[in-house]
């Protein structure tokens, strides 16, 4: 058995080739590209009993991840995956929501437009490891908050917004473009980033591509974005349909639900607390569901698990995964709550992220009410939401830091002592309660609020 790449390299994903050192021991990923068996998620996770150390996560964009390897049983948990033949992602990230294809509310199947820029991209070698596509076809479930160097969202039939870098409201709206123009488009800026170096992300793209706001709102003169000294990006102007001020995000949605799908299917998603379960826990779950006659599972967003059944073996499904611990409701607050590994699991932790938010889901649930997530994060690299919060705990060496509307290495507006952490988080929730205003959600009172005030009731000020 030759020996793996390990990598420790910030930034990197741990592939399952090229499994990643934690504070418990290597992570090797397992990315899917398409649904698999019950059957075969539960033998996933007893190789994960046998090579690691039985814990799986089950990650904000949809991977598994197999925790506690060794460098000896690495190979092995690469060598048994791989001749399960299941269907790999190899190559670069290109995702499409899990509904993709089944869902009658999509404004188009992203399908055949991902599995083109697959095809088209498998020779661009050389980019940035976490490098992501999204093709969105705008159903249910979208995949609007996930970060993605490259955002393919159906605003028609056959017109495709493409969005550079960040999420899909943050992100630099490149163009608008038929269909027949985006895979060449994609392939173009994936050459673009090649040519950038192996760091370059979406976001970088799109300073250098610099187009002013009047061109964004604008459709473009016929010298258009080719004129950029770049130029590896030529379009042909009558292709490009302009932007518009009024074309909005839709929400994401929760994957905690019930869905009927087309051809009388229906789907339910359930997720372990905090996107991590032990492989006995997901093993009896795995079981239940081929005994209830369900054939297909998918790892999908925000940590969950889709299941694909008739609609009376998805409510059986949900009872039980209900009964056994698992989040299966879109209100339930642990749903809302983005934590990492933190301490013991990660070697870079400074606090037990999981207890915390379990304590912080069972005391303040009037705060976690979906309109935003609740960052807990053992260090300020912020793994489990990238993105910024309305509020984050970030342990540091020495102290919990509490941040407002922010990434996880942001300016803090407090501090709390490890002791201290949920105590200060319930003052932090009762003032949202006694702040809120009639039909103000979580999010838009603690933006209202601000930092001071937030400060002052963290700290315990009057
Ligand atoms: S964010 Fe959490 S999981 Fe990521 S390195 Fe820091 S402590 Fe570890």
């Amino acid at each position: 058995m030759t020996a793996l790449p390990l990598t420790m390299q910030r930034g990197a994903c741990p592939a399952l080739s090229a499994p990643m050192m934690t504070g418990d021991g290597l992570l090797a990923r397992i990315s899917l590209v398409e649904a698999i068996s019950p059957a075969q998620l539960a033998d996933i996770c007893r190789l994960a009993l046998k090579h690691g150390n039985g814990m799986i996560d089950i990650s904000a964009r949809g991977n598994l991840q197999i925790r506690g390897l060794s460098k000896t049983s690495a190979p092995h948990l690469d060598a048994d995956v791989r001749a399960m033949n299941l269907p790999l992602r190899e190559g670069l990230a290109v995702e499409i929501p899990p509904l993709a294809g089944m869902d009658e509310s999509e404004i188009a199947d992203p399908r055949p437009l991902a599995d083109a820029i697959r095809e088209a991209s498998h020779d661009i070698t050389g980019l940035a490891p976490k490098m992501a596509v999204v093709v969105d076809g705008g159903g249910v479930l979208r995949h609007s908050d996930l970060l993605a160097d490259i955002r393919l969202v159906a605003v028609g039939k056959h017109n495709w917004k493409l969005v550079l870098g960040s999420t899909e409201d943050k992100g630099f709206v490149f163009n608008v473009l038929r269909e027949t123009l985006v895979v060449d488009t994609v392939i173009g800026l994936l050459k673009q980033l090649k040519g950038l170096g192996n760091k370059a992300r979406g976001r970088d793209l799109a300073r250098d591509l610099s187009v002013s706001e009047t061109q964004l709102h604008t459709p473009p003169s016929s010298s258009g974005l080719s004129r950029k000294s770049t130029g590896v990006v030529t379009i042909d102007p009558s292709q490009m349909l302009g932007t518009s001020p009024s074309m909005t995000t839709r929400n994401a949605g929760s994957p905690f639900d019930l869905f009927a799908l087309s051809d009388h299917l229906h789907a339910i998603g359930i997720g372990p607390a905090f996107g991590q379960a032990r492989a006995e826990e997901l093993i009896a779950v795995c079981d239940e569901a081929t005994r209830l006659g369900i054939k297909s599972v998918k790892p999908a967003l925000d940590h969950s698990l889709l299941f694909f059944g008739s609609e009376n073996a998805c409510r059986s499904l949900q009872d039980f995964a209900g009964d056994n611990g698992f989040v299966t409701s879109s209100t339930d607050p642990r749903g809302h709550i983005a934590a990492c590994s933190g301490s013991p699991a990660c070697n870079s932790a400074t606090i037990a992220t999981h207890e915390i938010a379990a304590k912080a889901a069972a005391e303040c649930g009037d705060l976690l009410d979906g309109s935003f997530r609740l960052h807990v994060t053992g260090c300020p690299k912020g793994c489990a939401h990238p993105q910024p919060a309305a509020l984050a705990l970030c342990g540091t060496a020495d102290r919990v830091s509490l941040i407002a509307q922010g990434k996880a290495a942001d300016q803090p507006f407090a501090f709390a002592s490890f002791a201290d952490t949920n105590a200060t988080l319930r003052r932090l929730a009762d003032l949202v309660r006694s702040e809120r205003r009639p039909s103000e959600n979580s999010a838009a009172c603690l933006a209202r609020i601000g930092s001071d005030r937030l400060a002052a009731a963290a700290t315990g000020r009057p």
